[in-house]
């Protein structure tokens, strides 16, 4: 029986990626030594890590004034890094309260004595919607941080936000690669690799170069400036995770690139979305609009039912459906390696079990 894994994140892999790692997992191009055990300084390595950012640039078409860096620390960590980095003349940002990640980086935030002004909030319809801007942004800003994708939640901004002249940091963390966005609308993007890219350990951090440089004495391994002078180099980088990274960021290549993964996940998507949407059962109280293509929550509204469904699933092979404890009910993630066969698997034990627990 075929599994799917459904979790929000560490996620689903490539399977060709899978394999080619456990291929070359006891000696890495012929050195002898596991790519777990190579030098972060060989030449070897060296490799990996400029082809991964190769590879990042080409699919996300980033111009050359933005500069592509590796950290450790997880999306959490960017909560810290770009208010310590990038909020220096004012130390001021706005933020639109989209859901759980954004109100922690608004909370992460003011622990480093930025003020935090909530441009606009979803608390009023719980989340179901995004929220927007409700008129212009204070030009003094430093910066407006935005959550792209609200993996609790389940909702997305395609459409971005007009905040003027005022930069746009993105936590980009769940729907990183998922879809083509235009680099340029941002002055930086973050993304935490474990569930769109590779294994957690790694963060992408692209920011643009006038951006950073202006802050004063911070901890080296939150400097962005740093980071950037010694190519990701500081300190040991997660060898491990950029080389798997760079793998899936090769799979994306050979799959058609973002427009072609967009294509696909909007395809995935609308397939569970339908069934939700005509399921007397089931409900995703997402208005359309705002849906994500990554992160599917729904609930039948009983929990003990929820427990039902999720035993059976996992019981089928479909794996980590269980929701993030905030909202409850299940949650489907269809993050880029979630092959469409999964989805309809997932559709069909949705129809069985409502065929046999109708209310
Ligand atoms: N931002 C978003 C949108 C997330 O979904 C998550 C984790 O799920 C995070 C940030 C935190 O990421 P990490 O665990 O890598 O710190």
């Amino acid at each position: 029986m075929p599994t799917y894994n459904f979790s929000a994140g560490p996620a689903v892999m490539p399977k060709p990626v899978i394999d080619q790692i456990q291929a070359e997992l006891p000696s890495f191009q012929d050195s002898g030594m596991s790519i777990m055990e190579i030098s972060h300084r060989s030449q070897l390595f060296e490799q990996v890590i400029n082809d991964a950012e190769q590879d990042l640039r080409d699919l996300m078409q980033i111009p050359n004034n933005y500069r592509v860096l590796f950290f450790q620390g997880g999306g959490t960590l960017q909560f810290t890094a770009a208010p310590l980095n990038l909020a220096t003349a004012h130390h001021h940002i706005g933020l639109l309260d989209s859901g759980h990640w954004a109100s922690r980086a608004a909370d992460e935030a003011r622990r480093v004595a930025t003020q935090v002004d909530i441009l606009a909030t979803g608390t009023d319809n719980h989340f179901t919607a995004l929220p927007q801007l409700q008129g212009p942004v204070d030009q003094n800003l430093d910066y407006v941080h935005l959550t792209t994708n609200n993996t609790i939640e389940g909702t997305m901004y395609t459409k971005l936000p007009d905040t003027g002249h005022v930069p746009l940091v993105a936590d980009m963390s769940s729907n990183f690669l998922g879809q083509p966005y235009n680099v340029t609308d941002f002055g930086m993007i973050f993304a935490g690799a474990q569930k769109n890219l590779g294994p957690a350990g790694l963060t992408i951090v692209i920011v643009r170069d006038d951006l950073i440089g202006h802050a004063k004495n911070l901890p080296s391994m939150l400097d962005y400036q740093l980071f950037a002078e010694k190519q990701s180099m500081f300190n040991t980088p997660p060898v491990f995770a950029i080389y798997a990274a760079g793998l899936v960021l090769k799979w994306l290549k050979a799959q058609g690139g973002l427009a072609a993964m967009a294509q696909r996940n909007q395809e995935k998507a609308a397939r569970l979305y339908d069934f939700l949407d005509q399921s007397q059962l089931f409900n995703n109280p997402v208005i359309p609009s705002d849906r994500s293509t990554m992160n599917v929550p729904f609930m039948t509204g009983d929990p003990a039912l929820d427990a039902q469904f999720i035993a059976g699933a996992t019981d089928q092979g479909l794996l980590n459906l269980k929701g993030h404890r905030l909202v409850g009910g299940m949650r489907a993630s269809l993050y880029n390696a979630m092959p469409l066969a999964g989805v309809d698997a997932l559709v069909d034990y949705l129809a069985t079990f409502e065929a046999t627990h109708a209310k």
